[in-house]
C-alpha cells in the first residue's frame, strides 16, 4: 500500500508533468476508477481545456487544482494504485490494469494504473480551508477538495500547527497509537511510520495520551515525521512491491525499519527481540525493554 512518502513522491513527479498545462483528452478505462463521480466516466469531459494550477496532497488524498482552483480532480491511491507520466512520443506500454488515461497539450500522458482498484478519481468542488492557510502540500491557494475537509493535515505539511495537535491529542483520551492512526488529528501516519515513530521514541503505542507528557507526543510526532521525511529522500520508502513512482521507476524496498515486520529480531538498540502483538485488525511491533507496556488502569 503506498504510504505518505510515496504519495509525495507521485505528487512531486505529477507537478513536475502537468502543472501549467492544459488537458486535451481524458479517457476513463473502468468504470469503478470513477465509481465516487455523479455522471461517472461522462463527467470527466469536463476535465477537457481545464488547466492545472497546481498538484496538492493532504496526507494520502492527492489533488490536481483546476485553472482558479475552485474544482479538483481527486486522486487516492488506494491499495495499489500509481500514476506513470510518459513523455510525448514514448510508446505506450500501460499493461493491462490501466484505469484512466488523460492526455495535456504538450502531447505528454498521464495514466492512472490500478491492480485492484481500491483506488478512485473524483471531480470534486473546493471549499474553503477552515484555518484559511493553504490547503496542503504544494497548494498556495487556501481551498481543499470537498471530500477531503475532514482529513487532518499531514506532519510534512508546513501549515500544520504542532502546538494544536500536541494539544488535541491530549485531549482525545486514548492510545498514542491510535491517535497517529486518526485522520481527523493528524493524517497520512500509517501502521509501518506509527510502530516506527514509537520506536524511536521509545514509547508503547498503548500509553494513554492524556497521561503523557505534552513533550513527549511532540517527540513521537517529531519522530514520525523524521522517518518519513528519509524514507522521501530515499525516493519513497516502499514496503510494497506493487509500488511504482510517477515515472514507472520501481519504488525502493525499505532497508532501514527497526520495529515494523521484525518480531523476534533483535532491538537494534538493546538487542532485545521484537515483538508482535495484534492491534485494530492489524499488529503492532515494538521492543518490550525500550518501549514499556503502561500498567493496568486503576479504576
Ligand atoms: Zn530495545
Amino acid at each position: 500500500m503506498p504510504e505518505l512518502p510515496e504519495v509525495e513522491v507521485v505528487r512531486l513527479g505529477l507537478q513536475g508533468a502537468v502543472v501549467g498545462r492544459v488537458v486535451s483528452d481524458v479517457e476513463i478505462l473502468h468504470p469503478r476508477a470513477v465509481r465516487r463521480t455523479a455522471g461517472g466516466a461522462a463527467a470527466f469531459d469536463a476535465l477537457v481545456g481545464r488547466e492545472v494550477s497546481a498538484v496538492a496532497r493532504r496526507g494520502k488524498f492527492l489533488w490536481l487544482l483546476l485553472d482558479d482552483g475552485s474544482n479538483a480532480l481527486l486522486a487516492h491511491l488506494g491499495m495499489s494504485g500509481q500514476f506513470l507520466a510518459q513523455e510525448p512520443g514514448r510508446v505506450p506500454e500501460p499493461g493491462p490494469h490501466l484505469r484512466a488515461r488523460l492526455a495535456t497539450d504538450d502531447g505528454a500522458e498521464i495514466w492512472f494504473v490500478d491492480q485492484r482498484t481500491f483506488g478512485y478519481l473524483d471531480l470534486v468542488a473546493t471549499t474553503p480551508t477552515a484555518d484559511g492557510r493553504p490547503g496542503g502540500v504544494g497548494s498556495v491557494l487556501p481551498v481543499v477538495p470537498g471530500t477531503a475537509a475532514h482529513i487532518a493535515r499531514d506532519l510534512l505539511d508546513p501549515d500544520l500547527d504542532m502546538d494544536v495537535l500536541v494539544r488535541s491529542t491530549r485531549r482525545k483520551r486514548t492510545e498514542i497509537k491510535r491517535a497517529m492512526l486518526d485522520q481527523s488529528l493528524v493524517s497520512g501516519i500509517g501502521n509501518i511510520y506509527a510502530d516506527e515513530a514509537l520506536w524511536r521514541a521509545k514509547v508503547h503505542g498503548r500509553r494513554s495520551t492524556e497521561a503523557l507528557p505534552a513533550a513527549t507526543v511532540r517527540e513521537v510526532y517529531a519522530a514520525a515525521r523524521d522517518v518519513m521525511l528519509e524514507a522521501l529522500a530515499a525516493g519513497g520508502t516502499s514496503f510494497d512491491a506493487l509500488y511504482v513512482n510517477v515515472s514507472g521507476t520501481p519504488g525502493y524496498f525499505a532497508r532501514s525499519l527497526n520495529a515494523y515486520g521484525l518480531a523476534g529480531e533483535p532491538c537494534a538498540r538493546c538487542g532485545t527481540p521484537i515483538v508482535r502483538e495484534s492491534f485494530m485488525n492489524r499488529s503492532s511491533h515494538y521492543c518490550p525493554a525500550c518501549q514499556r507496556r503502561p500498567r493496568a488502569r486503576r479504576r
